[in-house]
């Protein structure tokens, strides 16, 4: 796509030296806003300013009087502009912190008072949807009426589809988010929003190119017809949940969010045309800029497309490699106007990826490619340069998010990559058509559907490889060890002198034996120290419960999590192949969607009161594999084992199906037994904690499972009563709910309980030391110490 433009080239010749002085202003304004869209503070923004203007005003003043060297007055120069970014940053975050966060909300979220809300859809809400964001722009509390400007993620299912830029209301509860979040609140639902006005005419000519495209690929087979919306106009609705996994597992993802690459394919077309027609070169860009914009507003002017567009706009600018000098500048001020005018991307993964990969293209894409064209022809050089430099330059952030190497990421990238602006430029003509002649458009997206098809083979070929995730130490010190090893390899292989180059991979080779052995052995004594007698687990099943108890042969398991994958692995895992005992706390489907991993394993099933005969359809699955299945209210008791279990909570009557009527478990040993105790609270909020603690038999355990994956809605005092050694939490990575909230978080802490949580430490088993107290071992034991 690069070379059909005519505009971009790779550097022949020794590189341009390269114009490094806005990194640091760019990395200063990032690290603070990171820093404060979470601790907002206009004395710390202050203090920048002051700090910004002593170091340029020092620096001239040290130049005239004192003759200062003119290298170290640029160095405080320098210095002085990175606080200067940094200052600007931390203004442009307390200006905008309590826009986000305005006192009438703030104080119905603390007082869980009911809110009536006038909203913007900033992400499609589509039927059956379980959320999408929005931004509130009218609060109504009691009768007071405020106009506000809040960025939210609404739990609502839609009855319409609600296109990005309508108008509509929806009354129910906030829910803070955790500071740093991109969205101030989350709103839960009474009902279904209301739609009020339609989006303006240019958003709705968008949106109405969108669902027509997203009606022509619906009627393309597989995977092909999934995937297609996504390469084309970053459209994803229609990707499930196991191609998704499949693309993220070979890193090819990033082809189906709009990104950079979306739009510099976009860009190329319209230069060739352009060139084509005999414009010159300023027509050209103006052509190409114009339409990038319409593109944007095509693909909806999200935070993520405005990013992607900016991106695209510094490569077309600089060209790919082509003019590296000005090409990082570029970047530098692209990073720092987008962070001005939206703080809250400091904290964005998607904003960092978009980041590191322009300027692998811009730096790394050259160098790499020249030094491939000594053993390859040049084209084939610079097709593989690209992929080894986008996945070089991004793994060490990827690496934050799953804690392992895609080992086939650059291979699937090679053979996925070509198809990919095909499928884009003929996908985007179908979508272009779509209104107009849906025939013609369906014949066109069927051309479309190979590319898109071929790229969908090769994610679920990789994903299905043998040794295709490479096992990588987590956390902000797995990457900073990743990012040293690739720069050092980086080094060894680009080096101009021998020296330099074999220092590099002496270096290189050292820490991968290093980091190789380190990994081996961790694994291999982790497995080993796995106690086998556990009594407690917590099941790694995403953002979910799903809790076991044994004692002597018996087991029980409480909850299924989402999905029955998850679970049949950690099942496996144990070695647990039959239940005594199924407690479904209640039919949400994070707490029953796995549900069928069990089926026709399980004795006996207690359930809560059902909801919807979907609930009944269950209960109905689990009795016709052979189980007995009985509706359980509190006082009901058993043993399991050498453990007694209690049942303290719903009454039989006056609670409403779903999170407040959980099923709640206390379970201990007798006095010889040597058992640890424990108490299971399900998804019960604050009230009904309030109302299980008023029956005054909740007593000090060793373990307590937190309810509700750690929201915020809870009794402090429940947790004080516990006083329990551990908190187990279920809770999925980077799950938009903001579970676990600080305020549990804080909870536990002064009940002196420390939480294990299975986004981070993984599968978790608790055991009974031997001198008494508890022990806990979990999967990924590096993350403990965070986590403690
Ligand atoms: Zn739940």
């Amino acid at each position: 796509m690069a070379d059909a433009s005519g505009e971009v080239t790779v550097e022949q010749r020794s590189p341009a030296r390269i114009d490094a002085r806005l990194v640091a202003p760019a990395l200063a304004a990032w690290l603070t806003a990171g820093l404060t869209v979470a601790w907002s503070s206009w004395v710390l923004a202050g203090l920048l300013w002051a700090a910004s203007a002593s170091a340029i005003a020092g620096s001239w003043a040290l130049a005239r009087h004192d003759g200062l060297s003119e290298r170290r007055a640029r160095w405080l120069v320098l210095v002085g502009v990175s606080l200067a970014a940094a200052a600007l940053a931390a203004t442009m975050t307390a200006g905008q912190f309590p826009v986000r966060h305005p006192p009438a909300l703030e104080e119905a979220t603390t007082a869980s008072r009911h809110v009536e809300l006038v909203a913007k859809a900033a992400s499609t809400g589509y039927p059956g949807a379980r959320f999408f964001s929005a931004t509130v722009i009218e609060a109504r509390i009691g009768t007071e009426t405020t106009a506000v400007n809040v960025p939210v993620l609404v739990f609502a299912e839609p009855s319409e589809r609600i296109p990005i830029g309508a108008r509509f209301s929806i009354a129910g509860v906030l829910s803070a988010t955790d500071s740093g979040d991109d969205v101030s609140y989350l709103v839960f639902a009474d009902a279904a929003p209301r739609v009020l006005a339609p989006p303006t005419p240019v958003l709705a000519w968008g949106d109405a190119l969108r669902s027509g495209f997203a009606g022509i690929a619906a009627q393309l087979p597989s995977d092909g017809g999934d995937l297609l919306p996504g390469l084309a106009i970053g459209e994803t609705s229609a990707v499930g949940p196991d191609l998704d996994a499949a693309m993220k597992a070979t890193s090819l993802s990033h082809l189906t969010a709009v990104s950079g690459a979306n739009c510099a394919v976009i860009v190329g077309m319209l230069l060739a045309l352009a060139r084509a027609l005999g414009l010159g070169r300023r027509s050209r860009t103006i052509a190409a800029m114009v339409g990038l914009l319409a593109f944007v507003v095509l693909v909806t002017p999200g935070a993520s497309v405005l990013r992607a567009a900016v991106m695209a706009a510094v490569v077309l600018v600089a060209g790919i490699g082509g003019r590296s000098a000005r090409g990082l500048p570029s970047l530098c001020v692209a990073v720092l106007g987008l962070l001005v005018v939206d703080p809250w991307l400091a904290r964005d993964y998607g904003f960092a990826l978009s980041v590191a990969a322009t300027a692998a293209l811009l730096l790394l894409v050259p160098p790499l490619a020249a030094r491939l064209r000594r053993v390859l022809p040049a084209g084939v050089a610079l097709v593989l340069a690209v992929p080894i430099a986008a996945q070089l330059s991004c793994q060490p952030i990827l690496v934050l998010l799953d804690p392992a190497l895609p080992v086939y990421g650059v291979v699937a990238n090679l053979l996925a990559e070509p198809a990919a602006p095909v499928a884009t430029v003929i996908g985007l003509f179908a979508c272009l058509l779509a209104p107009w002649a849906p025939g013609p458009s369906l014949f066109v997206a069927w051309m479309a559907w190979l590319p898109a098809a071929w790229i969908a083979a090769v994610a679920r070929f990789f994903e299905d490889a043998t040794g295709a995730r490479l096992p990588w130490l987590g956390g902000v010190a797995g990457a900073a060890l990743l990012a040293v090893l690739t720069a050092v390899a980086l080094a060894a292989v680009l080096a101009p002198t021998g020296r330099v180059r074999r220092g590099s991979v002496a270096i290189a080779a050292l820490l991968v034996v290093v980091i190789g052995t380190a990994t081996a052995v961790s694994s291999i004594t982790e497995r080993m120290s796995r106690p086998s007698d556990w009594e407690f687990a917590a099941c790694d099943v995403g953002q979910g419960d799903a809790m076991l108890i044994r004692s002597d042969d018996q087991t029980a398991l409480i909850d299924t999590g989402p999905e029955p994958d998850p679970l049949a692995a950690c099942l496996d895992e144990l070695g647990i192949d039959r239940l005594d005992l199924l407690v479904l706390t209640h039919f949400d489907l994070d707490h029953v969607g796995g549900a069928d991993a069990v089926l026709g394993r399980v004795d006996r099933v207690l359930v809560g009161p059902s909801g919807e005969a979907d609930d009944d359809a269950l209960r109905e699955r689990f009795a016709a594999a052979g189980a007995r299945v009985e509706q359980t209210v509190d006082g009901a008791r058993g043993t399991l084992g050498e453990l007694d279990w209690t049942v303290l909570w719903p009454p039989a009557s006056g609670v409403e199906p779903g999170n407040a009527a959980s099923v709640a478990l206390l379970v201990s040993g007798g006095q010889n037994c040597g058992c640890l105790s424990g108490l299971f609270l399900g998804d019960l909020g604050e009230e009904s904690q309030r109302r299980v603690l008023a029956s005054g038999r909740v007593r000090h355990v060793d373990v307590v499972k937190v309810a509700h994956h750690g929201s915020r809605d809870q009794d402090p005092r429940m947790y004080r009563a516990t006083g329990a050694t551990i908190g187990l939490i279920g809770v999925g990575a980077d799950n938009r709910y903001g579970h676990p909230t600080d305020a549990l978080l804080s909870m536990l802490a002064a009940a002196g309980t420390t939480p294990f949580r299975t986004d981070r430490d993984g599968m978790i088993l608790v055991s009974a030391a031997a001198g008494g107290g508890v022990e806990v071992w979990s999967e990924q034991p590096a993350a403990v110490g965070a986590a403690g």
